[in-house]
């Protein structure tokens, strides 16, 4: 392979499938290399959960502080939502989104104060959280465990078909005219005459913008420039029971452990919320007995028809994580020519907006979104 494009992405993820889909439907010449298969990694493996609240166990582990500097990834996240319920029409595909809303439930007193805390900061960011006490909160969710004493609501929150959505984004990107080569590793680049080589495991392309799309791996694309980035991969696992009678609408989470549980089309319910999943001494993730246990004892605690279902399958990936949660997000500002895309833990929810950010700068134009404050990058 000896080839050129005007703009190459790294990273067939749902950020790269994504960006590729807009600048290839605005005109571009795009490229996109992946390692591997497409969305073989986070975004193909993820739970699919469409968030937007402050995730309550890093709320009452960092506090108001850190909640407060959060507040434009909300706005951003909020903005990625609208673009989100409108994706189905636009590519004219059932994603399996749905958008009930999501509940936090809480089961002390103690607990619904935080939530309460949690929402007024989320409204500074426009964000509308409902505190619900205990009746109304089992009214709209009679699955709950009916120890539950209230929780907060968070309308817009959803939920989409990870699978699907790569498939639909991948033949969309394509047909807009984006060139997509799958098995192709970067592996180094090099400064050219008028741009950069890519050095691919499958030979050169020539380009003058370089997208990092790459997620939990985007730090060594990074050092390929000679940029230190503050991300990471962490192993994180999810499980999926067996189907149950249509019970849960909406997007749950819980006061009182590491939570996120939906029910997907086929009746499953999708459980995870964070849980680490192990790596084997070969670089292999393997799912982890004590995280499964844990995850599944939360989540019967609070959908206690839980406790009779089976699990039936459980998977594992490398989730991109920055230290404070905010995303790596522009140009780079040694190297201009190189823009990241990098949107942690909450990447599925955020593609839409980080895709739409790096898509623009690719293209010229300036950032849709202020970066001061919400990208690391501009601090
Ligand atoms: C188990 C799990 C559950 C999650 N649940 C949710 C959830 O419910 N909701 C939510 O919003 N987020 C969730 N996330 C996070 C979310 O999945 C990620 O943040 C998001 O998918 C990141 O997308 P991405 O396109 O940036 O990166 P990725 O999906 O990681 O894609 C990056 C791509 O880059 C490729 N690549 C890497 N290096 C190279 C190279 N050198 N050359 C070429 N290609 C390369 C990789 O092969 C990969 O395909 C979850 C993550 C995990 C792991």
């Amino acid at each position: 392979m000896q080839e050129s494009a005007d703009i190459i992405i790294i990273g067939g993820g749902i950020v790269g499938l994504m960006t590729a889909r807009y600048l290839a439907r605005e005109g571009a010449d795009v490229m996109l290399l992946e390692a591997g298969d497409l969305g073989a990694e986070a975004s193909g493996a993820n739970a699919g959960s469409i968030h937007l609240q402050i995730p309550y166990p890093e709320f009452a582990a960092y506090g108001e502080d850190w909640a407060r500097a959060y507040r434009p990834c909300l706005e951003f996240l909020k903005q990625s939502l609208a673009l989100w319920t409108a994706l189905p029409a636009e590519l004219g595909a059932d994603l399996d989104a749905r958008f009930a809303g999501g509940i936090t439930a809480a089961w002390t007193g103690a607990q619904m104060d935080r939530i309460r805390a949690k929402a007024e900061i989320e409204a500074e960011a426009g964000v509308e959280t409902e505190i619900l006490g205990r009746d109304e909160l089992l009214r709209r969710a009679p699955y709950l465990s009916p120890e539950a004493v209230g929780g907060g609501y968070c309308q817009p929150e959803g939920k989409a078909n990870p699978l699907r959505v790569i498939l639909v984004l991948a033949r969309a990107a394509a047909c807009a005219g984006a060139r997509i080569a799958t098995q192709t590793r970067v592996s180094g680049i090099v400064p050219v005459r008028g741009g950069h080589a890519v050095v691919t495991t499958r030979g050169e392309v020539r380009t003058g913008r370089i997208i990092n799309a790459a997620g939990a791996a985007a730090g060594r694309i990074g050092a390929m420039i000679g940029t230190t980035l503050d991300i990471r991969g962490f192993p994180l696992q999810v499980t999926i029971t067996e189907p149950l009678a249509g019970l849960i609408p909406h997007l749950v989470y819980s006061a009182a452990g590491k939570l996120s549980l939906k029910q997907v089309a086929n009746g499953g319910c999708v459980i995870g919320g964070g849980w680490p999943a192990r790596e084997r001494e070969d670089g292999v993730l393997v799912t982890d007995p004590e995280s499964l246990a844990g995850n599944m004892g939360v989540a019967a605690r609070v959908v206690p028809a839980l406790a009779r279902a089976r699990a039936l399958r459980s998977w594992t990936a490398w989730v991109n994580g920055t230290p404070d949660w905010r995303p790596i997000l522009g140009k780079d500002p040694d190297r201009p020519e190189m823009i990241h895309a990098l949107f942690p833990w909450v990447g599925f929810s955020a593609a839409p907006m980080t895709a739409r950010v790096a898509a623009d700068l690719a293209l010229g134009r300036s950032s849709p979104v202020a970066l001061r404050g919400l990208s690391l990058l501009c601090d």
